[in-house]
């Protein structure tokens, strides 16, 4: 009984094919960074016209490697929202076609119902943790604390009030003049800087609740560069200052994490999503709070924390396995989609 994934919500492009034990038989991703690197940050129209052209040869070398058809299938998934529009249409449009000619069930899944649930995936390494566990969603578009309570019952507990705490890496990386996408490229200039040159905000630091805000961060680390000589940045200012950066971030991520564990006392585990979850630095800060609190932290493997589409096929099944029907094809993609309406899908009129 296999499963076909489809994500093609951004800047990836990626199948894959579980088996009904949530085994993954194939997975592809191809990384559009090439494509959007001259324009410094992701460009819709471009990307929606790259998922175009990869993803039909990627899902037929899918199906091939597992030596399977469309109409042997047991469903078709695809991410349906929250994204760039013209992206989510090329992969749920695909996604749709295929079910309607083999006859197999579409499935419409939530980008952010898949990072969720990503650490519950048998084949990850680590023990797949139960209901209710607290998730960190930390990526390039979101930054929240949510109550996992079961598939399909998600409470946000916290969010941000600005910037993603991802696209606050990306934009200080822009200012130090790294290239995109930035929050690798700073995370290696930070390790060749010093702690104690600079005295950076701790942005929403002991206030109630675990809301967070990464506006602030930004705009004080552009004054700092503002003010310095033009003519390029000498390299252990920039090294010192990614370093400050880098580490208010994850004093801010830390200390929300702590209000967010003492707001969900029944959790079984912390689980991190997201592509600053690859962050050393926030891992760690991550993983001696869970530690702190007895908890075990589950992080999925790096390449199953940013897009993937591993992940969306193996959302597909944990709501088929609670009971969920397979959604009508007329089900419209949606450029924002709370984790909190995964129930309340929208039919095309
Ligand atoms: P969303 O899932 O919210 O739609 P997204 O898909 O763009 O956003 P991901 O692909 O999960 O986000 O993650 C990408 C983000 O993670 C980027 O902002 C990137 O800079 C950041 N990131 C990746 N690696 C690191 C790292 N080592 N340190 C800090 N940030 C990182
Ligand atoms: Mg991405
Ligand atoms: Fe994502």
């Amino acid at each position: 009984s296999l499963i076909l994934g489809i994500e093609s919500s951004c800047d990836e492009t990626a199948c894959a094919v579980l088996d009904g034990a949530g085994r993954i038989r194939a997975e592809f991703v191809a990384s559009q960074i090439a494509d959007h690197a001259p324009f410094g940050g992701v460009v819709p129209e471009i990307a929606a016209r790259a998922h175009l052209a990869l993803l039909p040869d990627m899902i037929h070398r899918a199906l091939a490697a597992t030596g399977t058809t469309p109409s042997g299938l047991v469903a078709i998934a695809a991410t349906a929202g929250p994204g760039l529009i013209g992206g989510l249409i090329v992969g749920a449009n695909t996604a749709r076609g295929m079910a309607l000619a083999a006859d197999v069930p579409f499935i419409a899944i939530n980008h952010l119902e898949a990072h969720a649930l990503t650490a519950r995936l048998p084949d990850t390494g680590g023990n797949p943790p139960n209901f209710p566990y607290l998730l960190l969603l930390v990526s390039g578009g979101h930054t929240a604390l949510i109550a996992v309570e079961g598939v399909g019952r998600y409470r946000r507990l916290g969010t941000t009030l600005d910037d993603a705490a991802g696209e606050a890496f990306d934009k200080v990386a822009k200012l130090l003049g790294l290239p995109y996408p930035g929050g690798p490229a700073l995370e290696r200039l930070a390790a060749e800087g010093q702690g104690g040159r600079f005295d950076l905000p701790r942005p929403m630091l002991g206030r109630p609740g675990c809301d967070f805000s990464f506006s602030g961060l930004k705009t004080a680390v552009a004054q700092l560069v503002a003010r310095q000589p033009e003519g390029g940045l000498p390299r252990d200012f920039a090294a010192d200052l990614a370093f400050a950066f880098q580490s208010a971030v994850v004093a801010a991520l830390a200390d929300r994490l702590r209000h967010a564990l003492a707001m969900l006392p029944g959790a079984t585990a912390v689980v991190v999503a997201g592509g600053v979850a690859a962050n050393k630095a926030v891992r760690a800060a991550l993983a001696d709070i869970a530690a702190g609190a007895g908890l075990p932290l589950a992080a999925p493997p790096l390449r199953l924390c940013t897009d993937n589409a591993v992940m969306v096929a193996w959302a597909a099944i944990e709501r088929l396995r609670a009971g969920d029907a397979a959604d009508p094809l007329g089900v419209r993609c949606r450029p924002r989609w709370p984790l909190e309406h995964v129930r309340n899908m929208q039919i095309a009129g």
